[in-house]
C-alpha cells in the first residue's frame, strides 16, 4: 500500500500545522520535500513546495480533518482565480499553481 499525498503547503509551518493535528488525531502522516525549502526561489515553485503524506486508509478520514481545519481558519477558504482550487484565508498565493489570489 503506497501513501498518498494529502497536500502540498506553500510553507513548513503550515505542512507542519496539518501534519501535527493528523498526527495527534491518530492518523499516520508526515511531512515531505523539507530538504527543498531552503531552495526556494532558486527552483520552480512546484519543485519547492512541502507535502503532507498519509497512509492509504487515512486519505477519507484524513481529508474530512483537513476540512476541519481549513474551516477553522479566519474566514472562508477562497478559490483560485486561475486553476479553481481553495485556499486557506491565509494564503496569498495559490498552493497548487501559485496564482496570486
Ligand atoms: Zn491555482
Amino acid at each position: 500500500m503506497n501513501w498518498v499525498r494529502l497536500r502540498a503547503c506553500r510553507s513548513l509551518p503550515e505542512a507542519h500545522l496539518v501534519n501535527t493535528a493528523l498526527v495527534r488525531a491518530g492518523f499516520r502522516s508526515e511531512v515531505r520535500g523539507e530538504s527543498r525549502v531552503p531552495l526556494a526561489g532558486e527552483i520552480p515553485f512546484s519543485d519547492a513546495r512541502v507535502e503532507v503524506w498519509v497512509g492509504p486508509e487515512y486519505l477519507l478520514s484524513a481529508t474530512a480533518l483537513l476540512a476541519e481545519i481549513d474551516a477553522a481558519g479566519e474566514g472562508a477558504p477562497h478559490a483560485c482565480p486561475k486553476c479553481g482550487e481553495e485556499n486557506p484565508p491565509a494564503f496569498e498565493l495559490c498552493w497548487r499553481c501559485g496564482a496570486d489570489l
